[in-house]
């Protein structure tokens, strides 16, 4: 996918111009559409006219966006340091995010995260940490490979020793700093160059070699040189990159610290130590990152940010699945997820970006089914049934109190019904079953083995007057469909309006509070299904179908595993004891809810009100 893109760089003065420069250089390499915005009306950051002054030769008429409202995208690209929520909350536009090294609040909220430069603060996980990204070159624009150490050590191909770097703003007048401590070191001016950037305000007036200026272009000249002396950032990323070899000199113990984590040299903070000077003058090899020579930054073919980024497609949008609400929090990141919770109604959801969607086919069925379960989903075909008619006798015993309702001659759609075993079940009990699900194979199987009325539909375009001439149905079940569901909280809602006064809606789902979940929280979601949506828990689906209308009237375990618990509440509890718990306080890793449609005028505390 190579589709729009809106970038939104760091202009804060006296940030740098380093994240400006990356997504200029990712605006001119992206193949689909790209576009900066440059946020206007802040004092603290740099105007639009000041910015194109610095880089009078980038075609801004290209790229600049001033309206982003009003089109549509597939990314924002947050690179501005740190972003706080409101801030997020402006520039989101309701499409998926990722953060670049983004350090601010932001962090809790993006989409996607790519941290590119190593992080101090052990928080929020980013889904990859690849320093390879961090100077976001496209590795065509490169005359050299970058990941042959020798490069950095044979000096014949450099035409200059040192050359100082620091950014194009330059605040802390480092240049001037790092002169004056290289000459003490016993470093001749005339070998010294000092590259000046655009949006530095004062001259150089020391005595020195050659004195340049730097565009955005600017590390171009670093192949020039063998060694470019410059603070933390992206410019000694650039210079190994070149073939050049950086020593530092940071502003603040911040930089510092973040040097040392990436693996630069560092000759101190605010200072120059000759002692370091020397030493790296006479070991030229032992100064280089170790993974200079692991090859980590190596770019190849296929490795720039451009082809990664078009590599990765959010399937849902960054938003609550049930509630369709934006504000959310960050449970865990992994390479190809992002797991949040919804703080509207407390659902959590995954967004997935590896690009494809699962279709449930054939060899769901046959194939998937028997390597997660050891037999396909026909050969169990008796055993789901069984379970399906314990759920129904569960169901009639809700309905015990309730004298005028009685399963027989009562219909039943089961979504996503697979080979029919719950209907079958069904219509043992009397009921009058119909079944649909997106497997054409299943389907086929439930209409001619089973006799069964059924249809393929997918339940958000589903009209059962048009496949089976029935408006509603007095019981509607989903048997570990509604996990997978992204639109869940409009099925919800057009379940509702299917069913009949006083209808059932019963289904399972697996529970985010069981016992696994609670042993290793963190393993549970990373092992959960990819085309696992949602993840549901007892409180939080009594909180959602209270607002969709429903009352969930009982609660289910369907399984009891006390295997599962830890070996010493096992011992304490026993087994009894510890299915007891499984029950009471809903610990099972499944969990089956069977909920009452209230009727509309009674319903309380229900959203008002079209949701589109
Ligand atoms: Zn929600």
């Amino acid at each position: 996918m190579n589709g729009s893109i809106l970038l939104i760089p760091s202009i804060r003065r006296k940030g740098g111009l380093g994240h400006l420069v990356r997504m200029m250089r990712l605006a001119l390499s992206w193949k689909g559409q790209a576009s900066i915005f440059l946020e206007p009306g802040n004092p603290v950051h740099w105007n639009e006219a000041e910015v194109r002054s610095f880089f009078p030769n980038f075609p801004w008429d290209r790229f600049l966006e001033r309206s982003p409202d009003s089109r549509t995208w597939d990314w924002v690209i947050f690179d501005r340091q740190s972003t706080s929520l409101e801030e997020y909350g402006r520039l989101h536009f309701g499409v998926p995010t990722l953060g670049l090294d983004e350090g601010g609040e932001a962090r809790l909220v993006c989409s996607f995260l790519v941290d590119t430069f190593p992080r101090i603060e052990k928080d929020v996980e980013p889904n990859r940490a690849e320093p390879r990204f961090a100077p976001m070159i496209d590795p065509s624009a490169l005359d050299t490979p970058s990941s042959d150490a020798s490069l950095h050590t044979d000096t014949s191909r450099r035409i200059r020793p040192f050359l100082l770097a620091f950014g194009g703003e330059d605040p802390y007048r480092l240049s001037e700093l790092a002169f004056d401590g290289l000459v003490t070191s016993g470093v001749s001016p005339e070998d010294i160059d000092v590259l000046l950037g655009p949006a530095r305000t004062h001259p150089f007036k020391k005595y020195c070699g050659r004195i340049l200026t730097g565009g955005w272009d600017a590390r171009n000249h670093f192949s020039q040189y063998q060694w470019v002396v410059t603070s933390f950032g992206l410019t000694p990323y650039e210079a190994i990159l070149e073939g050049s070899t950086p020593l530092l000199v940071n502003p603040t113990q911040y930089h510092e610290r973040l040097s040392k984590r990436a693996g630069f040299f560092s000759l101190g903070v605010r200072r120059v130590s000759r002692r370091r000077v020397r030493f790296a003058l006479a070991h030229p090899e032992t100064v280089l990152p170790s993974w200079v020579q692991g090859g980590q930054l190596s770019l190849e073919k296929g490795s720039s940010f451009g082809e990664f980024l078009s590599s990765i497609k959010a399937d849902i949008p960054p938003q609550c699945p049930l509630c369709e609400g934006r504000d959310h929090r960050v449970i865990y990141r992994f390479h190809d997820r992002s797991f949040f919770q919804c703080r509207g109604c407390g659902t959590e959801y995954r967004m997935y970006f590896g690009g494809h969607k699962k279709e449930y086919t054939s060899e769901y069925f046959f194939e998937e089914y028997r390597q997660q379960y050891g037999k396909t989903y026909v050969e169990d075909f008796s055993q789901i049934k069984e379970q399906g008619k314990k759920r129904l006798s569960f169901l009639r015993r809700c309905l015990s109190n309730q004298s005028s309702f009685d399963l027989k001659g009562k219909t039943l759609l089961d979504v996503g019904c697979a080979f029919g075993p719950f209907l079958d079940a069904a219509r043992e009990e009397g009921m009058i079953p119909f079944g649909i699900d997106l497997s054409a194979v299943a389907i086929r199987y439930v209409q001619e083995t089973l006799g069964v009325p059924a249809t393929v539909a997918d339940i958000e375009t589903f009209d059962p007057s048009v496949s089976f001439g029935v408006h509603s149905f007095d019981v509607i079940s989903l048997w570990y469909v509604i996990e997978h569901l992204p639109w869940a909280g409009l099925v919800l809602e057009k379940i509702r309006d299917m069913l009949g006064r006083g209808g059932w809606l019963i289904f399972s789902t697996p529970n985010g509070k069981g016992i696994s979940s609670l042993r290793s929280h963190k393993s549970f979601r990373e092992q959960s299904p990819i085309d696992h949506v949602t993840i549901w828990n007892v409180t939080q689906a009594k909180n959602v179908l209270r607002k969709s209308g429903f009352r969930v009237f009982a609660v289910r375990t369907p399984s009891h595993h006390p295997e599962r618990f830890p070996s010493l509440v096992r011992f304490l509890m026993g087994e009894r004891g510890c299915r007891a718990m499984e029950t009471i306080f809903h610990l099972g890793d499944t969990f089956e809810v069977y909920a009452q449609k209230i009727d509309h005028d009674s319903r309380s505390g229900a959203s008002s009100g079209p949701r589109h």
